[in-house]
């Protein structure tokens, strides 16, 4: 297909066709998927007889807000969990998952990280390498980490021992998502394999997934397979790139209720809240996930056939199975990473005439580098990518609203290289 608005070299085209038949297959179970999980949103909203009346705004306390306490039952259906909280003013994912931290832990308590290092941003909040203020060390929560194997998968022998040794793990941590790791993303298989080696070891330890990314990218969802609580963010899948801002927690009765508390104060819990008008964003959100993850995980294919075509590792591989929206290219150097997030840029909606840098992000320990022109800030549902500047060099990229326009801001990524002579054709 020809090109005309945009710059791209011609044989580079042919290579992006050939990346389209690559991906064929993998397109098509990706479409089987979002019709299953299309069809399982819709259904949620019907049984749940959604109207307009469930979008007006509340203000102040915002006490008796129906739209707000009907959207976290239906979410609560959707992620097969007993109760849900899901808010525009839990401000991001990092502090959804701070929330369902502080909830459930009490000092004496201890955290087991049982798939590696959590996402950089919890770094501080659980406060084990560096002190930090709040963090949950100050409170005397102690914290042991289980790495994984050499081949990244889970190591259920080490997780049983840590919690055999240590009778103070209260919460065990799994993070689905790859985050900024090169490890492989956990599928809901291995997430269920890791809570039947856990429930062996102890039955009432809580089990806590953070759920960033992975939303909607397979038919089930971790609290069918026995989590006790999860977390994640608007702005990522669950926002359907449509939501401005916000957290959700889902999980059972007793863990949501500890999250209320924690969420507001203690007595007043999931009472107040206004929505304040964000309501009618949020449902309208969660009502295109479905379809928005798809051609996110289109987008991503896409970029894995097309690079492992021009000679870069990617992970996962095109027909590899997809546990979350997060496509890594490793570029191996550090031009190659700059520039793939500078042509990558010139492809967005928003700001494509600006040109991303590195740059000292706050809860980060590297430099990053990102592409992000999106029309919600810092939207990662939105076609973008992160790259910390770090070895191996990989771009971490992820969105993509629909997959035509993700298509072009991978195009311009493997052009901006070419021109930088990053490769040659
Ligand atoms: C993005 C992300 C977070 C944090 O979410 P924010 O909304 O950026 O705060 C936590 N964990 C994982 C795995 C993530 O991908």
């Amino acid at each position: 297909m020809d090109m005309p608005f945009f710059n791209v070299d011609p044989k580079l085209l042919t290579l992006s066709e050939q990346a389209e038949v690559i991906a064929a297959e993998a397109f098509s179970e990706i479409t089987r998927i979002t019709e299953y999980n299309q069809q399982k949103v819709l259904s949620a909203f019907i049984r749940h007889h959604v109207s307009e009346s469930h979008f007006v705004p509340t203000t102040g306390y915002g006490y008796g807000d129906r739209g707000r306490d009907a959207l976290d039952e239906i979410l609560a259906d959707i992620m097969g969990a007993e109760d849900a909280l899901i808010r525009h003013s839990i401000v991001s994912g990092t502090h959804a998952i701070a929330i369902a931290l502080f909830a459930i832990l009490r000092p004496g308590d201890t955290l087991l990280a049982a798939t590696g290092a959590p996402y950089d941003t919890l770094e501080q909040v659980i406060g084990h390498k560096v002190p930090s203020a709040g963090s949950l060390a100050e409170y005397d929560v102690g914290y042991t980490q289980v790495e994984l194997t050499e081949a990244g998968t889970p190591d259920l022998l080490a997780i049983q021992s840590a919690l055999e040794a240590d009778q103070s793990v209260k919460m065990v941590h799994i993070q689905r998502s790859r985050g900024y790791n090169t490890r492989p993303s956990l599928t809901i298989q291995w997430i269920e394999r890791i809570i039947k080696a856990v429930r062996a070891i102890r039955k009432d330890v809580i089990v806590f997934v953070d759920n960033c990314y992975g939303e909607f990218v397979e038919e089930r969802e971790p609290n069918e397979v026995g989590a006790d609580l999860i977390a994640g963010s608007l702005i990522k899948n669950p926002g359907g790139g449509i939501a401005e801002n916000g957290g959700y927690l889902c999980g059972t009765k007793e863990c949501i209720e500890q999250c209320a508390y924690r969420m507001t104060t203690p007595g007043l819990g999931r009472e107040v809240g206004a929505s304040l008008g964000h309501t009618r964003s949020l449902y309208m959100g969660l009502f295109q996930a479905p379809h928005v993850v798809g051609e996110a995980l289109k987008t991503a294919v896409y970029a894995a056939a097309l690079f492992s075509s021009l000679g870069y590792e990617v992970s996962p591989a095109v027909n590899e199975k997809r546990a979350d929206i997060i496509q890594t290219v490793m570029l191996r150097e550090q031009e190659a990473l700059i520039a793939f997030c500078q042509g990558m840029q010139k492809g967005a909606p928003v700001d494509a005439f600006v040109v991303p840098e590195p740059w000292d992000m706050p809860g980060y320990t590297s430099q990053v580098i990102m592409a992000a022109g999106a029309f919600t800030m810092g939207a990662s549902i939105e076609l973008s990518a992160d790259a910390p500047l770090r070895e191996p060099f990989a771009a971490y990229m992820q969105g993509g609203l629909n997959y035509h326009s993700g298509k072009v801001g991978v195009l311009l990524a493997a052009q901006s290289m070419l021109e930088k002579g990053c490769f040659t054709l």
